[in-house]
């Protein structure tokens, strides 16, 4: 990519995906009833919360402009559509957990799935096979990797942890919350269009204590700390969303509607589902054949995907690349008799060079290649090639 972007294209493609965004927040569903508590007063005992492991922010090339780096951050962790994960439970030793709390984890990705969207999950029983490792280690708290970041972990350890029993709708909550970050989104508490002005002390004291007892960094890394507005998703802050931590009494100052606790609804948002399908949509396969030295245009627009499916005639090693001024994520999957598998991907996004597979692909053997576009300079005027 180089630097000398058109202004206007950018801010165009900028502006495409925050109304893509902004036309579900603005929907309807508004958050009308936050701070009336009809019927059952929510139980404003201190909850455990989830507290997620910190990895440091992927670097750009110096001095992209903002808005290219904003597209980026807001895409740079989902996954490209189409993705089958597999997660594997540890069912023994010290990060086992019993059938019954698998149960309650597997109903949340079915919840999640149901939704109608382009990621599948897959239950695997063989760890080198997964993509999500599952660990219910008692007192490790409940965690996941966020998104693509969990494709960096080695199989030997988990993704994702529930440390404490989960029961009832609290415990769905939980599953479907860890579940959420895998999938890419990040703490709504810290969106930084909610405008919260916390009581930092009060804060501090309350997550410091009983049953969070959390060092003040990890208060800080979870709750207090907003995070950076390009990577959360839209402009607008959805305090029932399952990625909002319920929040006791006497920790918001601002909004003056909250002072006396935030409990999310339950379950998963309207925001949450519909978000969840600008990123990931229904997808129908209709792929088209890349075959070497044919070039394909891609003409998309931020966040959209082109697929393909490549099915060689040699076995041999392959080169495919994008050509372009063009920010872009490549993932390759080997068919595996009907099962799409993780094969090789590139993410060029962010730095002045193409995103390139160099990879041995069998003759007879199916592939699928998909191409999940951040940003272009010229729309259509980057394109995919095999050789
Ligand atoms: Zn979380």
């Amino acid at each position: 990519m180089p630097k000398d972007l058109t202004e206007k294209e950018i801010r165009r493609q900028l502006r495409r995906i925050n109304e893509r965004l902004e036309a579900i927040e603005g929907g309807g569903h508004g958050d009308g009833h936050d701070g009336d508590y009809e019927g059952d007063p929510p139980n404003d005992a201190p909850k455990q919360c989830c507290a997620l492991p910190m990895v440091p922010t992927r670097e750009l090339e110096s001095g992209i402009d903002p808005g290219r780096e904003s597209l980026i951050r807001s895409i740079e962790k989902k996954w490209v559509n189409g993705t089958t994960l597999r997660y594997y439970f540890y069912g023994g030793g010290a990060w086992g957990g019993s059938a019954d709390q698998q149960q309650v984890v597997q109903d949340a990705f079915e919840e999640w799935a149901a939704l109608g969207i382009g990621i599948t999950f897959q239950k695997t029983e063989s760890k080198d096979e997964s993509d999500i490792r599952i660990g219910f280690k008692r007192g490790d708290g409940a965690w996941s990797y966020v998104g693509r970041d969990v494709w960096g972990i080695s199989k030997s350890k988990r993704t994702m942890n529930f440390g404490w029993h989960l029961a009832g709708q609290d415990g769905r909550d939980t599953a479907l919350h860890e579940i959420g970050h895998t999938l890419g989104f990040h703490h709504e508490q810290q969106n930084p269009f909610a405008g919260i002005v916390w009581d930092e002390d009060a804060v501090y004291a309350a997550f410091g204590g009983p049953p969070n007892n959390w060092p003040r960094n990890q208060i800080f890394n979870n709750v207090l700390r907003k995070l950076d507005p390009n990577s959360v998703e839209g402009s607008e802050w959805d305090p029932h969303s399952v990625m909002q931590y319920q929040i006791g009494p006497g920790l918001i100052i601002e909004p003056a509607r909250f002072r006396n606790g935030l409990f999310p609804n339950g379950g998963l948002s309207e925001i949450d589902k519909e978000r969840i399908r600008v990123f990931y949509p229904e997808i129908q396969d209709d792929l088209e054949d890349l075959r070497p030295f044919d070039a394909k245009r891609l003409v998309l627009e931020p966040a959209q995907q082109a697929n393909f499916e490549i099915n060689p005639t040699q076995t041999r090693r392959y080169r495919i690349q994008t050509f372009g001024f063009s920010d872009t994520v490549m993932v390759l999957f080997e068919d595996n008799d009907g099962n799409l598998e993780h094969f090789a991907a590139d993410d060029d996004s962010g730095w002045s060079r193409n995103a390139s597979l160099n990879v041995r692909l069998v003759r007879n053997r199916r592939y699928v290649l998909r191409v999940r576009l951040y940003f272009s300079a010229d729309s259509g005027e980057s394109a995919v090639m095999m050789w």
